[in-house]
């Protein structure tokens, strides 16, 4: 695969990106992921040298392959489902983005504890409460923002969420208010958590405008993934 647009690509996304922080009024910094998943490690040396500095992964074994592979310094994003056995692997990644039920918050913090520093993670909420996802429901976040705060070894720096697939703009703007509310929540708990993690290709200006700071992009940078 050639990735000889990828530069105007990004000078794309990056201009939406700043006419949508524009509109939504809330100021923010936005951080771009470069989600890799799929891709060769040629993916990611391509995007570092288009001046891409994160990279994202859903699978921690493809993404321990492609980090053996390179040998650009970006900073890993886990972004996918985290097995309870993969959780040693967390040394490698700067940032996961899917604490998504008690029990790898649970793992998660027993092994930062064992390492003796704290590991950094988003805590992702399931919104739309779709079946097919996970995430802590809204209404469990009160309580939980309690229970993260009282966790060693684990940092809450923010909240992650995914929209419905091919949901309307209202549901979108929805899900992404939801998730906002979720970060203040945190924030007001006490907890570090001033990243919102959400936006993918096909609805990042809408995240942006919701107050996005990180936003994880594939196939607008890298064309539509095989099967
Ligand atoms: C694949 C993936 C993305 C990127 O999706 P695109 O639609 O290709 O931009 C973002 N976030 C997560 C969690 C993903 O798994």
């Amino acid at each position: 695969m050639s990735f000889q647009d990828l530069g105007a690509r990004l000078a794309e996304v990056a201009d939406r990106v700043a006419r949508a922080v524009v509109r939504g009024g809330h100021g923010q910094r936005v951080t771009l992921i470069a989600v890799t998943k799929t891709r060769g490690p040629d993916a990611v040396q391509a995007a570092w040298q288009a001046g891409v500095q994160n990279v994202g992964e859903n699978k921690v074994q493809e993404a321990l392959g492609k980090m053996a592979a390179v040998d650009v310094p970006v900073r890993w994003h886990l972004i996918g489902h985290l097995q309870r056995n993969k959780v040693r692997d967390l040394d490698h990644f700067a940032l996961v983005h899917s604490i998504d039920r008690v029990s790898i918050a649970d793992a998660v913090s027993t092994f930062g504890i064992t390492r003796k520093r704290s590991v950094d993670a988003l805590v992702q909420v399931n919104v739309a409460g779709e079946d097919t996802k996970g995430g802590f429901a809204l209404a469990e976040m009160p309580a939980q923002s309690e229970q993260f705060v009282a966790r060693a070894g684990l940092r809450i720096t923010g909240v992650m969420t995914m929209a419905p697939l091919n949901a309307d703009e209202r549901t979108t703007r929805m899900v992404f208010q939801g998730a906002r509310s979720a970060r203040d929540l945190l924030v007001g708990a006490g907890h570090p958590a001033f990243d919102l993690s959400m936006g993918m290709s096909n609805d990042y200006e809408l995240a942006v405008e919701e107050g996005a700071t990180m936003i994880r992009l594939g196939t607008v940078l890298f064309g539509e993934r095989g099967l």
